[in-house]
């Protein structure tokens, strides 16, 4: 029977890392591909407005190409982009868990935790992506479009405008560089860390393990919360948690569920559970009560 050590642990969260960052960069490289798609879209509708006849644009012209925007995204390839999202989500959790076969042999799948869950978690993160996508691509490409065409006094002059734009680097930057190089890569990267992080609470609460490794790199940028979860050493080891008291109450800083988050938003700390025998071998002092190793 496999056993685990520091060392096995150490080498699946590297391992982990490895993998979690592949599949980031491929889905950076997917929403990049969308950006790209979707600006060429909006150029080729902005060259029909041009080639339309008349000098003046109307408002119901104006209010029917901000539609075929809309629809662009779907065409640029959106549904495509989510489905992939969701693959590589899966990917993450499925590699997450494979430590877990150290604690309890053939345990470290995907097992217990349904299809349906899986889809629900990666719902949840696309849904925050294509809001992201709205507020930083959609709505700004749309807006300028609309007051371009609705202050230009000529059809060129709002074309010119646009193009401009699109161009230098304005609101609609040809490959998305600069929405997806400060925004993307962290979104991916927090999405990537807290879907793992929940799919290893639901495997550890169908294994019923009920202690928490809490890691996280201590450099100049650890913020203090995450310094105190990783560091403190309240029964023996230092990041050795209770499940049931890894909440936010263990500091001021903490906002929204350790198990989840981690420390903050894009905390780079590790979840990881492991069983009593496991932790007590690490010098881990039980409290009054739990003192009873498990399985
Ligand atoms: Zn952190």
């Amino acid at each position: 029977m496999p056993t685990l050590t520091p060392e096995k642990l150490a080498e699946f969260q590297a391992a982990f890392d490895e993998a979690q960052s592949k599949a980031g960069e491929d889905m950076v490289r997917a929403v990049r591909k969308l950006f790209s798609n979707y600006i060429a879209r909006v150029e080729s509708i902005v060259l029909q407005v041009a080639a339309r006849p008349g000098t003046s644009i109307s408002l119901p012209e104006t209010q029917a190409v901000l539609a075929d925007m809309i629809q662009a995204l779907e065409l640029a390839g959106r549904d495509d982009l989510i489905r992939e999202f969701q693959t590589k989500l899966a990917e993450v959790a499925g590699e997450s868990l494979r430590y877990y076969d150290y604690i309890r042999p053939g345990s470290g799948t995907l097992g217990g935790i349904s299809a349906d869950t899986l889809n629900a978690l990666g719902r949840d993160f696309v849904s925050e992506l294509e809001l992201g996508i709205d507020q930083k691509l959609v709505r700004p490409a749309a807006s300028l479009i609309r007051d371009s065409m609705l202050t230009a006094t000529t059809r060129e002059d709002a074309v010119r405008e646009i193009t401009n734009a699109i161009e230098s680097g304005g609101v609609l930057r040809r490959d998305g560089q600069e929405f997806t190089q400060a925004n993307i890569e962290v979104f991916v990267q927090d999405s990537e860390r807290r879907f793992a992080r929940h799919t290893r609470t639901l495997k550890a609460d169908e294994l019923g393990l009920n202690i928490v490794v809490f890691t996280n790199p201590l450099d100049s940028k650890t913020a203090e919360q995450c310094r105190f979860l990783a560091t403190t050493a309240k029964y023996g080891v230092p990041g050795f948690w209770y499940k049931d008291e890894f909440t936010t109450d263990l500091h001021p800083q903490l906002k929204d569920p350790p198990l989840v988050v981690g420390g903050h938003w894009n905390c780079r700390g590790t979840v990881d559970f492991v069983d009593l025998e496991y932790a007590i071998s690490q010098g881990f002092r039980p409290r009054r009560g739990d003192s009873s190793a498990e399985g």
